[in-house]
This record gives C-alpha cells, sequence and structure tokens, in this order.
C-alpha cells in the first residue's frame, strides 16, 4: 500500500516517516529526491539559465545550493520558476516508484511537503496529514532552526492552510503531544494498515 504523507513546516512529517521506517515501512523523502535532481545536468543548465544570480561551485561543479536558497527566499518570482523546473521531475520520479511499489506487500511512505500541491496525491491509496496546533508548530520549528517567530508565520501563511489540508486527508494524525504518545499511535495505525483494515 502506498501512503502519502504530509504536513505544514515543522508539524513532524519527517519524525513520523523514521517512526514508520523504525516498523519496516519504505520511506521515499521528496527533499531528498529533490535535492539529488540539482546535480542532474539537464537540471543544472536549466536552473541557471533560467535563476540569474545562480552558479556552480567552481571545484565541484555543482550547483552553489546555498546562494539558490538564499535567491529564491527573498524573490517568491524566482521560487516559482525553481519549483516549476523541479516539481515535475519530482513527479515523474513518483509515478515510476508507483509503478513499481503498486502491489508490494510493504507499506510505502510517500513523505512529500506539497504533496496536494504536486496532486502526488493522485498517486498513493491513502494519505496521512500531520496535523499540529500552530502554536506547538511555532515552538517545534524555532527551537529545531533558531529562525524568528514572524519568519515562521510568513512561512505558514504561505503554505495551504492547515484546514484545507485536514479537509483532504484520509488520516490526521495530530502531533500536539509527547514523542513516545506519537510513536505509539504510529504502531497501532501501522499494524491496521498491515492488518487490511485501512
Ligand atoms: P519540515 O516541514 O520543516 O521538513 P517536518 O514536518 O519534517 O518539518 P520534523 O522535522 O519531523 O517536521 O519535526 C519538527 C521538529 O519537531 C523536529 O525538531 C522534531 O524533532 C520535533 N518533533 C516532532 N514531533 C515531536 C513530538 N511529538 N514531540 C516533540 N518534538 C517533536
Amino acid at each position: 500500500m502506498i501512503l502519502g504523507l504530509t504536513g505544514g513546516i515543522g508539524s513532524g512529517k519527517s519524525t513520523v516517516s523514521r517512526l514508520f521506517q523504525e516498523l519496516g515501512a519504505i520511506v521515499f523523502d521528496a527533499d531528498i529526491i529533490a535535492k539529488s535532481l540539482l546535480s542532474r545536468e539537464s537540471i543544472k543548465n536549466e536552473i541557471l539559465r533560467k535563476i540569474r544570480g545562480s552558479s556552480l561551485n567552481k571545484i565541484t561543479n555543482e550547483l552553489d545550493r546555498e546562494r539558490l536558497k538564499e535567491i529564491v527566499f527573498k524573490d517568491r518570482e524566482k521560487l516559482t520558476i525553481l519549483n516549476g523546473i523541479i516539481h515535475p521531475e519530482v513527479k515523474v520520479i513518483y509515478k515510476e516508484l508507483a509503478e513499481r511499489y503498486s502491489h508490494v506487500e510493504e507499506v510505502i511512505i510517500f513523505d512529500v511537503p506539497l504533496l496536494f500541491e504536486t496532486k502526488i496525491d493522485e498517486l498513493c491509496d491513502k494519505v496521512i496529514v500531520v496535523d499540529i496546533e500552530e502554536k506547538t508548530q511555532l515552538e517545534r520549528v524555532y527551537e529545531r532552526d533558531k529562525i524568528d517567530y514572524k519568519l515562521i508565520k510568513d512561512i505558514i501563511s504561505n503554505q495551504m492552510s492547515r484546514e484545507e489540508r485536514n479537509r483532504k486527508a484520509d488520516i490526521i494524525l495530530e502531533n500536539n503531544g509527547s514523542l513516545e504518545n506519537l510513536r505509539e499511535r504510529v504502531k497501532k495505525l501501522y499494524m491496521e494498515i498491515k492488518r487490511g483494515s485501512i
């Protein structure tokens, strides 16, 4: 079974993925896939051509990722261009994975922050949304990234709303409590999926 996993910034997607992985699930993380795509020659060239200011590291011949991050962070239009280059390729990879893993026994997790926006949810049998109260979300992202609250709020307000995401979910996994509590619920969910009752 292929499960999509999504949620807002810092909601706990990576944590939930890791817990599923510990139980035996196979996880495909969109952030890792997107990062690896930045090394592909055709994509590198398209980024260099379309995003002014982007450059290669002269020693490694790889894109200067820090610089790229800074450029798109400051300029939404450039972020849209970058997403327009990367997202279709990410989707191609997930399509191939969906075909390859459609009939396996294992639980397959597609961990994709923009699952609905990229329509990768359509490749999944069910979608889990990790849901978190904004107050806890702000605290956890602040603890992890040490960026100020205003910036975190800006990021949250530029993402799909919590209500819309939850409306689209098949399963809502609330993550406001302790890690132990989350672990227990992920385990219960995993068992239900394995039994075929989900
Ligand atoms: P992003 O969208 O930024 O990639 P994410 O959704 O993958 O984030 P995580 O990185 O898993 O979120 O979690 C955000 C932070 O909150 C991490 O530092 C993580 O260790 C912590 N965290 C997650 N769940 C819990 C929990 N139940 N209790 C305490 N801390 C938690």
